[in-house]
């Protein structure tokens, strides 16, 4: 039985030669992230260029996914640098330091929608300020809780509503590479509501970038506003690197649960990232209690795990790709065989079709014991449906364009095929049988149920359900 987690794979400097990049392929990496907060621009290129030519010799359909920095604040600085409890800092609300110890930041615009007696969090909340007072052209802040603050770590202002717009000049530039790399998902950092997805389609459209995108979920805002988020977007991200500083700590588990459960409902795409193998950077195992997080976002129905600095800096990235992909496997054999995860209802025949349709298609490839699901589709949305029941049997997705097959890489449970052209008045359902029999998805004498939903060439919309058994040439015969 493969695998239905996805995995999501950043990419840094230790995944970045051919042969690093075909090993966490083999290993099961689904999905490469580009983070565009590190990194140079011929660096994210050349990387993804290097990515797909890997995936081609490992024979697998992966997806890459650009993830921009948005108004992400971080601290421009040359060395590193003590702050000191007590200690007041001056922050530059222009790219121009006016004095040579005030901070920069790299939007520094920003730091005029903070007010005093705000919180002001740098390095994910380990160094903590109260901003003191702001005008002048810059913003004094007082030390609460010191350290060394390194370069180009973060800031975050959980306390300060923010007005800068949700794509930034910086991201402008990010989305320019990211349309010359050629990438199939554009995630958005600290989107705050559904209006974000508007601004990211435009920015998108206007470097001739065509792609589904994904809100990452990490600021107080969004968390209240996340049903109207999961539908404005096509997948969403619980980013709880960030969020964990924005929201109470202790939060944090609660809100992955609603945020999981609000995408299932919506037949979308979600991942759960940061730190869940975060010890495998330096160490070739994790704890227990990591590998117990991969486990516990599984059951809460998660699309995908993410893996960060593990893959992108650390010291063991096959390691900790592998493990992921071990802990998954054991998870989801729970999952089929106690009903174990969370949300599985999804039956609201006031609702349309679609929920007694896909979830009536999963008991019955149960209940005859198919092997398979396969569905041709347009733009992925039946098979998103479909696996929304966590189905046991593999549910294969034949779309029309490998953007769309790669933007299904990150979906449980979907396995991506390419559809062939076909004359016009070829059985739909029967050419994607061969189309998946072609791919090594489906294999002679497997049982298989067919579902058509919207036909592909337009007309009337009468989903259709088959049951068929594969022949040794790939044929629709007979159960
Ligand atoms: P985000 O909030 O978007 O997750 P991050 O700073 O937490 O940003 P991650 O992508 O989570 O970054 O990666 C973790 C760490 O790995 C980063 O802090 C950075 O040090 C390193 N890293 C990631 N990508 C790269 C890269 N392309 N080049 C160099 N270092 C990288
Ligand atoms: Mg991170
Ligand atoms: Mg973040």
């Amino acid at each position: 039985m493969p695998r239905r987690t996805k995995i999501v794979a950043t990419l840094g400097p230790v995944t970045s030669t051919p042969e690093q990049l075909e090993s966490i392929l083999r290993a099961g990496v689904d999905v490469a992230r580009i983070n565009f907060s590190h990194g140079t621009a011929e660096e994210h290129i050349a990387n993804v260029a290097r990515f797909r030519a890997a995936a081609d010799r490992v024979g697998k359909i992966a997806g890459v996914m650009a993830d921009l920095p948005g108004p992400k604040l971080r601290v421009k600085m040359a060395t590193a640098r003590e702050l000191a409890p007590g200690e007041t800092v001056t922050f530059s609300l222009s790219h121009e330091p006016r004095h040579p110890d005030d901070l920069i930041l790299t939007e520094p615009e920003i730091l005029a929608d903070v007010r005093p007696g705000q919180r002001m969090l740098l390095d994910d909340g380990r160094l903590q300020l109260e901003a003191t007072s702001v005008g002048g052209g810059e913003l004094k802040a007082m030390v609460v809780v010191g350290g060394t603050l390194k370069p180009n770590k973060g800031l975050n202002l959980p306390d300060t509503p923010l007005t800068i717009a949700t794509i930034t000049p910086r991201d402008r530039v990010a989305l320019d590479v990211a349309a010359r790399a050629g990438v199939d998902w554009v995630a958005v950092s600290f989107v705050r509501g559904p209006e974000a997805a508007a601004d990211v389609r435009a920015a998108c459209a206007a470097v001739g970038l065509k792609v589904p995108v994904l809100a990452k979920i990490e600021r107080p805002e969004a968390v209240s506003r996340a049903k109207a988020i999961v539908a404005a977007f096509d997948a969403i991200m619980v980013a709880r690197g960030d969020l964990g500083v924005e929201i109470p700590l202790e939060r944090v588990p609660t809100v992955q649960k609603m945020l999981i459960a609000e995408a299932r409902a919506a037949g979308k795409p979600v991942i759960t990232a940061t730190d869940m193998l975060d010890s495998m950077r330096e160490n070739p195992r994790p704890t227990r209690a990591e590998a117990s997080d991969v486990a516990n976002a599984i059951f809460d129905g998660t699309d995908a795990v993410m893996l960060s600095g593990e893959t992108a800096v650390g010291e063991y990235p096959v390691e900790a790709v592998k493990c992921m992909h071990r802990i998954a496997v054991e998870t989801e054999s729970h999952v089929h065989s106690s009903g174990a995860v969370a949300g599985t209802g999804y039956f609201h025949p006031e609702a349309g079709i679609d929920d007694p349709l896909t979830l009536g298609v999963c008991d019955l490839a149960r209940d005859i014991g198919a092997a398979a699901i396969v569905t041709p589709t347009l733009s992925g949305r039946m098979a998103r449906l479909i696996v929304r029941h966590r189905p046991k049997a593999q549910v294969v997705a034949v779309a029309p364009t490998d953007a769309i097959v790669r933007g299904l890489a990150m979906v449980w449970g979907i396995a991506g095929v390419r559809m062939s052209p076909t004359a016009p008045g070829t059985d739909r359902l029967a050419a994607a049988v061969q189309d998946a029999y072609r791919a090594g998805a489906v294999t002679a004498g497997e049982l298989l149920v067919l579902v058509g939903g919207h036909p592909i060439e337009g007309g009337p919309h009468c989903p259709t359900v088959r049951i068929v058994r594969v022949g040794s040439g790939g044929e629709s015969g007979e159960p």
